[in-house]
């Protein structure tokens, strides 16, 4: 990519004044594009570099969210010796502060979390209107993306499939959709997919969550208008089932609005709404203070003030139930999650050594 000009790549007047101090030092402001193995692609206002973040950085921070991540607006110090060199480099010394993000548990850890993705104005949480459609599921990714900071968008998928059913799913969908907006579009046909233009604009950073097979990549190719991904049907006969953009996780659509797809984010699940999940059962967390065990399950606990508000009625059984039901699969899921998630770092690692290894000898030539 040549120039970039930063406004381009999502700049906002809010940051000149973040950024005045390392101004003054010295440093460079720049948009992580994409990362590689703790190695950042920065989209900086005279192209494009590689960075890695300043051993300062590194030391400092007190978890790994407050490392660098894709979306991130950062100060970073050109690397002089490479400066006019083909492949400039260029040291993180700072991140500026984030209007959102989106965070996961790192795996086998209760506290620690990792940024995903930063910066994003709006989400779309995607769902298809075939036989995974889920107003339950819709539901908990409002609240992933409440926790975010980002704007959802909910957005129907496969509408050519739903024939007549489209309307009464829109309005399942608007009973816990809060003040989000509700589009229903075709990836395949494009019909609805101007309703999506008004979330856009140039400079606009978008992300897309949903389950597989939603349409996602399918949704990315059509508004791209050309195959910046390959699909599911395409993935499955590939026999790595790999992603295409795992060197490309921040990519500009025609229309200037930067779309952010990165690994972390397909892979960021209902799980990570552990948090909210307590919030959303206040009631159930009060009554849990009266519990004679301070890690009770309220499952079959002696002394459990929950099961007994349950069964004196005056906490409502469907309450109980629906409490219960949302615990279990979280559980599955966090056990599920931290096997696999070791399992794919180890296969992730190599695969993106030798990517870089592969980068670095063709930009060394
Ligand atoms: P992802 O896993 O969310 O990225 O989903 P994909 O984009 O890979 O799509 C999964 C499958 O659904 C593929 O076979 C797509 O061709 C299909 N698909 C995606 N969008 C539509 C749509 O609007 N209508 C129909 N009929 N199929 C779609
Ligand atoms: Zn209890």
């Amino acid at each position: 990519m040549g120039a970039v000009n930063l406004e381009r790549a999502g700049w906002r007047p809010e940051l000149v004044e973040a950024f005045t101090p390392y101004n003054a030092d010295g440093l460079q402001p720049a948009r992580v594009a994409a990362e590689l193995n703790h190695i950042f692609r920065l989209w900086t206002a005279e192209g494009e570099i590689l960075a890695e973040a300043s051993g300062r950085l590194r030391h400092e921070a007190a978890g790994r969210h407050e490392l660098p991540a894709v979306g991130d607006w950062v100060a970073f110090r050109p690397d002089a010796s490479t400066a006019l060199s083909a492949s400039p480099r260029g040291r993180i010394e700072a991140i500026l502060p984030r209007k959102s993000a989106f965070t996961r548990k790192v795996a086998g850890s209760e506290t620690r979390q990792q940024v995903v993705a930063a910066n994003i104005d709006t989400v779309f949480l995607v769902s298809s209107l075939d036989r995974d459609f889920n107003p339950r599921r819709v539901e908990r990714y409002l609240l992933l993306a409440a926790q975010s900071g980002a704007h959802p968008v909910i957005v129907l998928n496969k509408t050519d499939l739903a024939g007549p059913h489209v309307d009464a799913a829109v309005d399942a969908i608007r009973e816990v959709a809060q003040a989000a907006p509700i589009h229903a579009i075709s990836a395949k046909t494009a019909a609805g997919l101007d309703t999506l233009a008004p979330y856009l604009g140039s400079g606009e950073t978008v992300a897309l969550l949903g389950s597989s097979g939603v349409g996602k990549s399918s949704i990315i190719n059509a508004l791209a208008g050309e195959d910046l991904l390959r699909t599911r049907s395409v993935r499955e006969s590939d026999s790595r089932g790999r992603h295409t953009s795992t060197h490309r996780q921040m990519v500009r659509l025609p229309g200037g609005a930067l779309l952010i797809d990165t690994p972390g984010m397909r892979e960021l699940q209902l799980w990570d709404v552990g948090e909210t999940l307590n919030q959303t059962f206040e009631d159930i967390d009060a009554l849990a203070a009266g519990c004679r065990f301070r890690d009770c399950r309220h499952v079959s606990e002696p002394g459990c003030a929950v099961k007994a508000a349950a069964a004196s009625g005056a906490l409502p059984q469907a309450r109980y139930d629906s409490f219960q039901k949302l615990q279990a699969e979280r559980e599955a899921f966090e056990v599920r999650h931290d096997e696999r998630a070791l399992i794919e770092e180890k296969r992730r690692s190599k695969i993106m050594g030798k990517a870089l290894r592969a980068r670095i000898k063709e930009k060394g030539r």
